[in-house]
């Protein structure tokens, strides 16, 4: 039996991953689960699951949790903060963590995770974007196992043969016969609207994915096209890509989720309907398949499966990424940085959806310019770069600088 502490379980990924577990019962037991604010819910999942350890990212949300499962009986201890949820991602009696916090708050109980060589299911891609090569190293060192649940970064690890899949962020694809990996996007819901009127999109309407159902910033993500900025900076690091070696291809209908292209000619790629539940229980048991309680995609459903090439007027954001995502670690860190507050002054009315690449824009210039300089040796000085990125995105919100 697997082992689990879910990191991120009263969101998006987190519903979908007890989904997998409630489908295959006598093969999971949850150890621990994590979130940030949403108290109600995490009591609802205390209940449902009585997991030893419950952690809240404040002491008020925990004091909460505490009144409300006294109510309940239910014996789970509850603790909040940082340090407790990485002291939960290392349990010796956990071995497998699903790393699903949303954005820079998931770095460092996925690097606890990490360090403490569990089976890490990564979809929080922030963490790999912030710290790259020395998550890749710690990986490596400390005997981790790092499997992606990113739809695209899945259907690759899917496509590709077994002595990459165990290799994830150390693989050689020259070695393996691979030319190229093409890294697919839906285009979200404005890739058919009038570039003059993204201006006055609505976070409403930009969290409105016509594909997928997920959680608010990676909805705005997609719409501006940053998360496939973020997917490609994770493929650079979980497939050790070269430049020429990843693309990106506009692919509406989400039915294929990315593919790979051989040196013969050969291309595979990974189908399925647009539903989280499938590439998580791919890594859940990984190698062997479980039920991801998934309706089997239907082909004659299927009118047609269309490709096209990126419009970077477009999706400026995913531009940005993919120039950061060679300028350097600091790059990609700022820029994470940066579009986190940018994202979340748009969801909360303060600037319109097209300020935040401009927003990402001048903290990249501005931090990649102050810091080119910069050894981005450990995590602390990454902190920092993460730390400066957000305050000067604050200080030009607040002096409505955009
Ligand atoms: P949601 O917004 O739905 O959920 C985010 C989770 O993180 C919630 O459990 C939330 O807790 C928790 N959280 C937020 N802040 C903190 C904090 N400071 N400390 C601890 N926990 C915190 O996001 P998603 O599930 O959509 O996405 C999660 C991650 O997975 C992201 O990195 C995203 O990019 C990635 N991902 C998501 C996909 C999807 O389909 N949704 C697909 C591929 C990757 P609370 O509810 O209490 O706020």
């Amino acid at each position: 039996m697997r082992k689990l502490t879910i990191l991120g379980a009263t969101g998006s990924i987190g519903d979908s991953t007890l989904n997998v577990v409630a489908e295959n019962k006598e093969q999971f037991s949850i150890v621990a689960l994590v979130a940030g604010q949403n108290v109600e819910k995490m009591q609802q999942l205390c209940v449902q699951w009585q997991p030893k350890y419950a952690v809240m990212a404040t002491a008020d949300a925990a004091k909460s949790l505490k009144a409300l499962l006294a109510q309940t009986g239910i014996n789970t201890e509850v603790m909040y903060g940082e340090d407790a949820m990485c002291q939960v991602a290392a349990l010796d009696d956990v071995d497998t963590v699903m790393a699903a916090i949303v954005g820079a708050a998931g770095l460092m109980p996925t690097m606890a995770a990490v360090k403490a060589g569990k089976r890490i299911l990564l979809a929080n891609k922030e963490a790999l974007v912030m710290s790259g090569q020395l998550f890749i190293n710690a990986v490596e060192k400390y005997g981790a196992e790092l499997l992606p649940v990113d739809s695209e970064h899945n259907a690759i690890f899917q496509c590709l043969p077994e002595e990459i899949q165990t290799r994830m962020g150390r693989c050689d694809l020259d070695n393996a016969g691979v030319s190229s990996i093409l890294l697919t996007g839906s285009g979200g819901p404005f890739r058919y609207s009038d570039i003059a009127t993204l201006a006055d999109v609505t976070p409403q309407q930009a969290i409105a994915h016509p594909n997928w159902s997920m959680g608010p910033k990676i909805s705005v993500d997609s719409a501006t096209m940053m998360n496939k900025g973020l997917e490609y900076i994770e493929a650079r690091w979980l497939f050790n890509t070269r430049r020429d070696q990843l693309q990106v291809v506009i692919h509406p209908q989400s039915v294929i989720h990315s593919m790979v292209q051989y040196r013969d000619g050969s291309v595979l790629a990974q189908m399925g309907e647009p539903e989280m539940a499938t590439p998580i229980s791919v890594t859940m048991n990984y190698p062997h398949r479980i039920q991801a309680g998934v309706q089997p995609l239907d082909f004659t459903r299927m009118s047609e499966l269309t490709f096209m090439d990126v419009d970077y007027e477009r999706y400026p954001c995913l531009k940005l990424a993919i120039d950061a995502c060679y300028e350097g670690q600091h790059a990609t860190t700022s820029l994470n940085a940066a579009n986190e507050v940018a994202v979340d002054a748009f969801l909360k009315g303060a600037i319109r959806f097209t300020d935040i690449s401009t927003l990402n824009n001048m903290v990249l210039s501005n931090v990649c310019t102050a810091n080119s300089s910069l050894h981005s040796h450990d995590l602390e000085s990454l902190l920092e770069v993460d730390t400066m990125a957000r305050q000067l995105a604050g200080q030009l919100l607040k002096e409505h600088l955009l």
